[in-house]
């Protein structure tokens, strides 16, 4: 009631396995709590290995008969969830501010991005085609077909509660695929509403179920029981490693989206005023909580005050505050621990001789809100250079060489986005090759979208979700010969 919902019941506090809500077997539960006003949203069940397991076991019950409908209708029941998230998405994002407390605006446009997963992959599932091969032996015929890869499992982030599940749970369904999802102990609450809907829709028990609890117990269970055919995890770098790690007795294919140190270069030629509106754009979303956030901003010695200046300006007209006030653009981060991250990056920088130049400092709000930041005199040897911030702050490098400037944005062991300003054309093509990263905005700060590939490099991981390429990690390639024609 609280939340003054239209369909109270997408409001659920309970695990929902083979079609059934349910509670731990020792009704052991754990708290989620609204980071803004800091107070009990919810009791979820506490999980454990024995409900994981049972999970993955409807997984592969509900599979036969789900990969075996003709893919119209996989498509059909996709496109009705789809349908049912936008016709629910206010109530879908008033519990996506409750739990993780991004502004009801941007939670809003989240659900959008969330539900073109579902008709995206929907569509998709039309177009699982197969293969002829002219064969080099006249007895022969050579046939590739491409099969759902079994049961999956996927492991979720707090920073987007339900893109990041559609964006995996999309393809695995489309593929014909069954899945067991574990989200984030902070935002549990859209999952189960999406839980919800997609039961609406018509998507079988058993064949998407969503799982809470202890994550090191249900990820020990979910990488070791040989029925689960695929991991896809979305979160930290050792996170990722200690997963594969656990995959590697039963050979799991995996997608790994993990950690990002996103570059963004400012060029002296440049349009100044659109490299603003960029950086905010890729920095301050979500709190400067993404994985393709910007977190170094390299700019040029002829434009770096002038830059410096604007991004200033326009950083401090942003307004922080609770998510469900109108107008805020700028939200709590979503626990103490990210702003002990936030301050000893800010602390450090201090230390070794950068200025503030806006913000800089907890709140008066308190709890977990930060002011919207902007740093200068930032330099390699600094936390910010090789560590994620992931908070709302902009600590601002200075090149004076294009090569200098490639070279200090690729000195990372991560490799998701980068983004730069340039309006040279020659330049334009040179940087985007030069830069090892998997996605590159070029004048602009926005790059995610459900038709393009998401996914990076080096540490930060493998796969691509979205896009054509996406529905490729959730299928096997079947070879037949078929011999004496
Ligand atoms: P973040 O720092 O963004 O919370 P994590 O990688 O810790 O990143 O979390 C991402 C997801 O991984 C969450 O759902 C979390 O519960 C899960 N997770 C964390 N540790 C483990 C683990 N040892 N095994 C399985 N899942 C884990």
């Amino acid at each position: 009631a609280f939340l003054s919902l239209k369909d109270p019941d997408l409001f659920r506090v309970q695990a929902y396995v083979d079609g059934q809500w349910i509670d731990a077997d020792d009704k052991a539960s754990f708290e989620v709590n609204d980071p803004a006003r800091r107070v009990l949203l919810a009791s979820v069940p506490k999980l454990g290995a024995t409900e994981t397991r049972r999970a993955i076991d409807a997984a592969a019950k509900a599979g036969p008969a789900w990969r075996a409908l003709p893919a119209a209708r996989r498509s059909a029941i996709l496109r009705k969830w789809r349908d049912l998230m936008l016709e629910n998405a206010d109530d879908l994002a008033r519990i996506m501010t409750a739990e993780q407390g991004k502004p009801l605006a941007e939670a809003k446009g989240e659900i959008a991005y969330a539900a073109s997963f579902l008709e995206w992959f929907g569509e998709e599932a039309k177009r699982i085609y197969g293969d002829t091969i002219p064969s080099p032996t006249v007895d022969k015929r050579l046939i590739v077909t491409r099969e759902p890869i079994g049961v999956c499992a996927a492991i979720t982030p707090w920073n987007f509660p339900a893109a990041m599940i559609t964006r995996k749970v999309a393809p695995a369904l489309a593929a014909g695929c069954t899945i067991v999802v574990k989200p984030a102990e902070a935002t549990p609450l859209s999952a189960f509403a999406l839980a919800v809907l997609a039961e609406r829709a018509g998507v079988p028990a058993g064949v998407l179920n969503i799982v809470t609890g202890n994550p090191k117990t249900i990820g020990a269970e979910m990488t070791s029981n040989p029925i689960v055919k695929k991991l896809s995890f979305t979160g930290s770098t050792p996170v990722g490693r200690l997963l594969m790690e656990q995959c590697a007795p039963t050979l799991k294919k995996l997608s790994l989206e993990l950690g990002g140190n996103a570059p963004f270069l400012v060029f002296d030629d440049a349009d100044l005023d659109a490299a603003v509106e960029g950086a905010v754009a890729s920095k301050y979303r979500n709190a400067g909580q993404t994985c393709v956030c910007t977190n170094r901003f390299y700019v040029h010695d002829a434009v770096y005050d002038a830059f410096a200046a604007k991004l200033a300006a326009a950083v401090s007209k942003l307004s922080i505050g609770n998510g469900f006030e109108t107008g805020v653009t700028i939200g709590p981060l979503i626990n103490d621990a990210a702003i002990d991250k936030v301050e000893r990056h800010v602390s450090d920088a201090l230390e070794h001789g950068a200025k503030v130049v806006t913000g800089g400092k907890l709140h008066a709000l308190g709890g977990t809100f930060y002011e919207p930041t902007v740093i200068t005199g930032v330099t390699q040897s600094m936390k910010f250079a090789t560590e994620e911030t992931f908070g709302p702050v902009s600590p601002l490098f200075r090149f004076s060489t294009d090569a200098e400037a490639v070279e200090m944005a690729n000195a990372t062991e991560f490799g998701l986005a980068a983004y730069f300003y340039s309006r040279d054309i020659g330049r334009v093509m040179r940087v985007a090759e030069a830069l090892e990263y998997g996605m590159v905005g070029i004048n602009t700060g926005l790059i995610s979208n459900e038709v393009a590939p998401f996914g990076g490099v080096k540490q930060s991981g493998m796969g691509r979700e979205g896009s054509k390429y996406g529905i490729e990690d959730y299928l096997a390639i079947k070879y037949w010969c078929i011999g004496g024609v």
